[in-house]
């Protein structure tokens, strides 16, 4: 595994034609070439599961201390590039004061950033830099620039072969990054809520603007999330305006907008903004528009 590892081979970047240069995403055909291959993919589930788990059992420990009924964590798998699109919990009773509610919203992305951390130092001492002329796939969140930097790699101008469990870990950020968003009811809309219940819905909504700009300027995929965080829609069910929280919560607020920035990639993917993406179909949809033209004698 190690071997197949120190050869260069990243289970994310390999192509199914065992190219070193050719990247793929879903390199399917290559994990299931043999058992060495496949075994890459555990110390990756085994530390994503872990980081997820965490993440859920810090809402979940909280809505028990508050006695709030509530299910344990659920994981779904999904065929994605990681192989899950997360985990979650049901809070099955309403959340009756702003402090309960910014302790169980806050409670999560704590308690799955520390693991991330842990494996992101773990997973980075373990990485290499890529072979010359390999270009980095990914973009790398603030908080692995500061660990590289911690474990003396720099700032890995040529970028990094990323060992599994770094790519876990990369994943736990991403997870947490996009939880911390303040939008309607993810964590970051509970904690914002929390705070300040009236600005809720306005920065919800500059959020969602926030994340269109990011599709065009950074990822394609940021409109996905726009898209669905809009549909899900930026209401928060009603809580007690009083007791506000005491303000050492509000402090706490400050480090979950910290979090936020250490662990959002504005280009989890690199080279896929919407005018890219738009130059490369472009020429193919003017030849179907031009065959469809000269089909129906038009041209
Ligand atoms: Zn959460």
């Amino acid at each position: 595994m190690q071997h197949e590892f120190n050869a260069g081979r990243d289970p994310m970047m390999l192509a199914d034609s065992d190219s070193d240069t050719e990247l793929s995403p879903y390199p399917i055909l290559w994990a299931f070439s043999s058992l060495s291959h496949l075994a890459l993919g555990v110390p990756f589930a085994a530390t994503l599961l872990l980081i997820l788990f965490c993440h859920e059992m810090g809402h979940y420990l909280y809505c028990r201390h508050y006695r709030i009924a509530a299910t344990p964590p659920f994981f779904i798998p999904f065929p994605s590039m990681i192989g899950t699109v997360g985990a979650f919990i049901k809070i099955r009773a309403p959340i009756e004061t702003r402090r309960k509610l910014f302790d169980i919203g806050i409670g999560g992305p704590i308690a799955g950033f520390i693991p991330a951390l842990v494996f992101a130092f773990v997973g980075l001492a373990l990485s290499q830099p890529l072979p010359l002329g390999v270009e980095p796939v990914l973009g790398l969140p603030l908080v692995f620039e500061a660990v590289n930097a911690l474990l003396g790699h720099g700032w890995m101008p040529q970028g990094l072969l990323l060992h599994p469990v770094a790519l876990a870990a990369w994943a736990g950020m991403l997870a947490t990054s996009l939880n911390l968003l303040p939008v309607g009811q993810l964590d970051g809309g509970h904690i914002l809520f929390a705070l300040f219940p009236r600005w809720h819905r306005y920065v919800s909504l500059l959020t969602i603007a926030g994340l269109v700009l990011m599709a065009w300027y950074f990822y394609m995929g940021w409109i996905l999330w726009a898209v669905l965080l809009g549909f899900m829609g930026t209401k928060h069910p009603y809580v007690e305006p009083w007791p506000k929280p005491s303000p050492r919560r509000y402090l706490l607020g400050g480090v979950a907008l910290l979090l936020l920035a250490l662990s959002l990639m504005p280009s989890p993917v690199k080279g896929v903004t919407l005018p890219q993406v738009w130059q490369g179909v472009r020429p193919t949809l003017h030849e179907w528009k031009m065959d469809a033209l000269h089909k129906l004698g038009l041209k």
